[in-house]
């Protein structure tokens, strides 16, 4: 990683781990968990996971992207957390790299998925045309039973992904139960996103994690810190008793205050790799997207409410992020400036 992409990389960690969240332990786990993961990779966790996304996929390769977290009456499709992120790096990654996004969800949110990646401009196809059209992606269910690892077989053999992105996707424990952030257990109806994780593992496919307390795919790569740091972690309001720290590790692991902005902060990364921050979506195109994940029934995964918001904050705040993160690629990509002052 050269000084430039670093530089880059350290300002895109710094905004996307920003916590606007109320009192009490939220308002700092992120700090504690970025630091453990930071300590591990080595390097900012944006720009590290973008780099390593950038080397293993080749043009139409696909990658294979999952997101979605609902819980019961209140989120019945999910919620804004998650989908318009995935969407944007999907975006991304179909630009920049030409890669085949396919994204994997509960069957009760595939058309939330794919309203909101429509809204980020990819095209809706089945996978055997998407393969063959740029700018367009596939949409897959992932089981919620025990199909799901042959499920996940059966795709790996379709799809040959050469990696695999999880953004605010809830991963089990030792004991096979997945928690909310409030160590209450997931819906029974959730999706068993770790079965693609557990064989990308098994196959040596690269993986990538983006979440935001600990309790999604990715962060057993940092277990005993979110063991530690996060209520619930070690100790769950469930019967399982074994807490919400997943087991479920991913190679790389961007750790953001809320999800969505791990993801874009992601794309951003991938932009400058690129030397085109012009790649980076729109302040339009982030609105849209969330407005579609709203329209079509998605509702604010903090406040349980079908507001235009993401995690209790407001459209505002999504399109604030967005431009900073845009700033930070643009200018940290131009040459040093010669003043005559
Ligand atoms: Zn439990």
């Amino acid at each position: 990683m050269n000084d430039t992409l670093r530089n880059i990389g350290e300002n895109l960690d710094r905004l996307c781990t920003v916590t606007i969240r109320p009192q009490g332990n939220g308002q700092t786990v992120v700090w504690r968990l970025y630091e453990a993961a930071r300590e591990q990779i080595g390097a900012p966790l944006t720009m590290d996971a973008a780099q390593r996304l950038a080397a293993a996929l080749r043009p139409r390769d696909t990658v294979l992207i999952t997101t979605g977290a609902g819980r019961n009456e209140y989120l019945p499709v999910g919620e804004t957390d998650g989908p318009p992120g995935a969407a944007a790096l999907g975006a991304m990654l179909s630009q920049a790299l030409d890669a085949v996004p396919v994204f994997a969800t509960e069957v009760e949110y595939l058309d939330n998925l794919a309203a909101t990646a429509l809204a980020g401009g990819l095209g809706i196809r089945n996978f055997d045309v998407a393969r063959r059209v740029a700018g367009t992606c596939a949409l897959v269910p992932m089981p919620a039973d025990d199909s799901a690892p042959a499920v996940a077989a059966d795709y790996f053999r379709r799809f040959e992904p050469r990696a695999v992105v999880a953004v605010e996707k809830l991963g089990p424990n030792d004991v096979g139960v997945a928690h909310t952030a409030t160590g209450r257990p997931a819906s029974a109806a959730r999706a068993r996103a770790e079965a693609l994780f557990d064989l990308a593992a098994e196959r040596g496919v690269f993986t990538v994690g983006v979440g935001d307390n600990g309790n999604e795919i990715g962060f057993g790569k940092i277990r005993d810190a979110v063991r530690r740091h996060k209520q619930y972690g070690a100790e769950c309001q469930c019967p399982c008793g074994q807490g919400l720290a997943t087991r479920v590790a991913t190679d790389a692991l961007v750790v953001a205050g809320t999800s969505n902005w791990g993801a874009v902060a992601v794309a951003a990364a991938i932009a400058a790799i690129r030397g085109r921050p012009e790649l980076l979506h729109s302040a339009e195109v982030e609105h849209r997207m969330l407005q579609e994940c709203v329209r079509t029934g998605a509702a604010d995964g903090s406040l349980g409410r079908h507001t235009v918001s993401v995690d209790g904050t407001p459209a505002t705040v999504q399109l604030a992020l967005l431009e900073l993160f845009r700033q930070v690629i643009t200018i940290g990509l131009q040459p040093p400036r010669n003043r005559p002052f």
